[in-house]
């Protein structure tokens, strides 16, 4: 068992650890400011920019297969990128991503959906939950109906990530009300201009996801990504593409809140010393480190198996569950140890404690990991004592 990164995996994050040094925690006090004026942190002119500064040196498509001019990075490999770029809430994602599912496109979507989506010309969202269909998927209730040789979609979808930006949209109708999950949903490629509109929801967090609405959006036949029917297999491999990278950029930021509380324990006195000397507060910083640690190795893990080609599924539950209870003990632990000053809008612990809470309910609520754990270890499909057996 080698724990070490290669001479080359230490060079790929030390470059990106120096970017987010260099590039984006200079901007962390106007995101900041922005945000609390309402507005975004970055616009997507400067986002842009960022993205092309970073593809200058080769970061570009960092998981887009380099048959597609990304670098195919391994998922090991990403964990790592992604834990660093958690170590700001400046919102910078690498430039050259698309959805997993779009590889699935024939040669004509291709052209039209995945390699602009690539090319950050397009620019896409994933929709399946519902008002009535979030944890439970297969509760989905948007239809498409076949007419003539089109298909009409009602419906209402909710909290879409970048539905408000969106200009496609990947959406999942039922098709065939007999079959349902089981071989009678669809995804379909709409877009905007077909006659979905999107609708913000104000959240606790920075950005608002959407709710869109389909009024007899009528679309034709070639509109269907992947196979008529198949469309629930495709939207548990979007979700399942990377359940560890999730809790991986918490790493990074469970990492920065931790030296922050380190930092200010070292020097804030009260009662004549520093609070760092306070065992109550040692506490907090231990279990902290500890299960930073815990944390790491579960993601490292995760990403590990699925670069191995093994069924990382359980593994990755894990991580995600673990990544969601922590990050958000830790943030509180952090807030706790800054005393008032935490609460504040001058630091920025407050922001990193609503975002943190939303690991805990997209991709899979911590209810839902933990009942596909106990299912895995109840019929036996993953072993009590882990990969090691
Ligand atoms: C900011 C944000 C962004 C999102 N982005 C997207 C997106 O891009 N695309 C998309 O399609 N969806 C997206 N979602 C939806 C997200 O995946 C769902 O909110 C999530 O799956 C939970 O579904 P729900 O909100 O309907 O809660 P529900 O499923 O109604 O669950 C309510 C509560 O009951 C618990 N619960 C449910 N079933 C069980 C059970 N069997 N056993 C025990 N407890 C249970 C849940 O864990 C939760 O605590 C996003 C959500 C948010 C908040």
């Amino acid at each position: 068992m080698d724990f070490s990164l290669s001479v080359e995996e230490r060079e790929i994050r030390d470059w990106v650890r120096t970017f987010v040094q260099r590039e984006l925690l200079p901007r962390e006090q106007e995101v900041l400011r922005r945000e609390r004026a309402g507005q975004p942190g970055l616009t997507s002119d400067e986002l842009e920019e960022l993205q092309l500064k970073a593809r200058d040196s080769g970061f570009w498509g960092v998981q887009t297969p380099e048959e597609y001019g990304g670098m195919g990075l391994s998922a090991v490999m990403t964990a790592l990128l992604e834990a660093e770029l958690g170590r700001t809430f400046v919102p910078f994602r690498f430039g050259g991503a698309a959805d997993n599912i779009l590889f699935y496109a024939n040669e004509e979507q291709k052209q039209r959906y995945l390699l602009p989506t690539i090319e950050g010309k397009r620019k896409s969202c994933f929709a399946i939950t519902e008002p009535g269909a979030g944890s439970d998927a297969k509760a989905i209730r948007t239809t498409a109906r076949k007419d003539g040789g089109d298909w009409v979609i009602n419906g209402e979808k909710t909290f879409i990530t970048g539905g408000n930006e969106a200009d496609f949209v990947m959406v999942f109708a039922i098709t065939d009300p007999e079959r349902g999950a089981n071989g009678g949903v669809t995804c379909f490629l709409v877009d905007r201009d077909m006659g979905w509109r999107s609708e913000y929801i104000d959240t606790m967090g920075e950005w608002g996801p959407a709710a869109l609405v389909f009024e007899d959006v009528r679309v034709p036949e070639s509109q269907i990504l992947g196979e008529l029917g198949q469309g629930f297999n495709l939207a548990m491999q979007w979700i399942g593409r990377g359940r560890y990278l999730l809790p991986a950029r918490a790493i990074g930021s469970c990492e920065r809140l931790l030296s922050m509380a380190i930092e200010h324990a070292n020097t804030r006195e009260t009662f004549g010393a520093p609070i760092a000397e306070r065992q109550a507060i040692q506490w907090m910083i231990a279990d902290s480190g500890v299960e930073i640690e815990a944390l790491r190795w579960l993601v490292l893990h995760a990403a590990w198996q699925v670069d191995s080609g093994m069924d990382s599924r359980h593994a990755q539950s894990i991580a995600k569950l673990y990544g969601g209870v922590k990050a958000n003990e830790i943030v509180d632990r952090v807030l706790q140890i800054h005393g008032g000053m935490g609460y504040t809008r001058e630091l920025p612990i407050e922001r990193w404690y609503r975002e943190l809470r939303l690991l805990r309910i997209y991709e899979g609520t911590d209810e839902i990991q933990r009942r596909t754990i106990a299912r895995n270890l109840l019929k036996g499909h993953a072993k009590v004592g882990g990969a090691l057996g």
